[in-house]
């Protein structure tokens, strides 16, 4: 039987963004060892067998049977920007060809056009443009007439890469994309308010990308909402925690009805959103401070909503002090988040129909003024409000 291609490949070629090279080096050191802490546990949890991890200039290979499958795993890690599933072997010329040779018949159709680039770290006695000249050069004496094959710098059908490495060498093809952004777990937690929307999934998944564990807390506001809305909370928050393997699966529920009907029954029909939030930002404070972590991050972004207008993002922000609130998606258009969402997999369940919430007015406020808030505010007991809520909370793991 013939090998499938993929049988073929031996290795995984993995890349790391840019930006972690102008990393100083003990910055740099650190981040690498959390991002091969990250690989280690996603390999291990999707029960990919790998050999090895090796870190070669710049780069970090894995020596696996399954490196196309690894390589699907390993693009969903935060911190790295590409991967390619490669066969290895030694920098000799004579031994680079063979694998070229053996990669390309497997690649190659009729009337295909192809390209070699070469990346090359350390002394060998061939330049990086020879790699590619005598790769090619092969290519076309063995297959060139029998396939009708031509030679595309800028756009070919079958793209070949070989990357030497001192006495090693990596031929490949595929460059997959990556997550990009900074290994996870490499800044302070933070406090994500996640409703279970499109929005405050893309704007927690954000910061993850950027290397923050996320706790996400979520408030049940029941009976203004009804329990398709909590499912739909922890559904997206299962997503989520796909892209943090090895870290704890916990969201928090705050039981946040009872505060709400008090906000109703004592406060200015306007002003219900803005106070109800201002009471899930108090919430997430405290829940700040119970687990260490150093912001609270929001799905707002300027004018989406009446709450969210940015006179009203200011009222929002006035109600804690201790922790900044940080709002990835300020500038975002609603497409933009939707392409996120679609592409971080959050955006089937964030679009499923939810009982939305019942308190909602029908003519919120969205210019309110900051005293005429803390005004009607008055009229709460937001100690024994913000108390009731934190000991209302129920850890679930998902
Ligand atoms: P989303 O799409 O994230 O639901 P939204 O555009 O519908 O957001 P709002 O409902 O005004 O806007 O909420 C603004 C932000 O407040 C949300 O992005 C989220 O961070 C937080 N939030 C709102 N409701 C809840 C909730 N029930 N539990 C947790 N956080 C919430
Ligand atoms: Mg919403």
């Amino acid at each position: 039987m013939e090998t499938s291609v993929k049988d073929l490949f031996d290795s995984v070629i993995i890349r790391f963004g840019g930006e972690l090279w102008i990393k100083k080096t003990w910055t740099r050191r650190l981040y690498e060892r959390r991002l091969i802490r990250n690989i280690k546990n996603v390999l291990k949890h999707y029960e990919v067998s790998y050999s090895e991890i090796v870190r070669r200039h710049g780069r970090l290979f894995l020596r696996t049977d399954s490196a196309v499958e690894a390589a699907r795993r390993l693009a969903r890690i935060f911190g790295i920007s590409s991967v390619s599933p490669s066969l290895e072997t030694s920098s000799k010329l004579e031994d680079i060809i063979d694998r070229s040779m053996l990669l390309a018949g497997h690649l190659l159709k009729e009337r295909n056009s192809f390209a070699v680039k070469c990346r090359r770290v350390g002394d060998q006695s061939y330049s990086s443009a020879d790699v590619c000249r005598v790769v090619g050069q092969r290519i076309l004496d063995e297959f060139g007439e029998k396939l009708g094959l031509e030679v595309d710098l800028d756009r070919p059908d079958v793209k070949l890469g070989v990357e030497v490495r001192n006495d090693e060498a990596f031929v490949y093809s595929d460059v997959i994309d990556g997550a990009g952004g900074m290994p996870f777990g490499t800044q302070a937690r933070v406090v994500g308010l996640l409703s279970g929307g499109i929005d405050s999934a893309v704007a927690c998944w954000l910061v993850m990308k950027r290397g923050c564990p996320v706790v996400p807390v979520y408030f049940d506001n029941m009976p203004f909402t009804d329990e398709t809305t909590t499912e739909r909370a922890l559904n997206v928050a299962e997503a989520l925690f796909d892209w943090a393997v090895g870290f704890p699966r916990k969201i928090y529920v705050v039981q946040h009805g009872e505060n709400l009907k008090k906000i109703i029954e004592s406060c200015s029909r306007r002003f219900t959103c803005l106070l109800c939030k201002r009471m899930m930002y108090r919430t997430a404070e405290r829940l700040a401070d119970m687990m260490g972590a150093e912001g609270i991050v929001t799905g707002e972004a300027i004018g989406e909503q009446a709450s969210q207008t940015i006179t009203n993002l200011r009222v929002l922000s006035n109600a804690v002090q201790k922790y900044p609130i940080h709002r990835p998606l300020l500038g975002f258009d609603k497409a933009e988040t939707e392409t996120i969402a679609r592409k971080i997999g959050t955006y089937e369940i964030s679009s499923r129909k939810a009982g939305g919430c019942a308190a909602v007015p029908s003519k919120p406020s969205t210019m309110a003024k900051l005293e005429e808030v803390i005004a009607a505010e008055e009229k709460l007991n937001i100690k024994e409000m913000v108390e009731r809520s934190i000991e209302s909370i129920k850890v679930v793991k998902v």
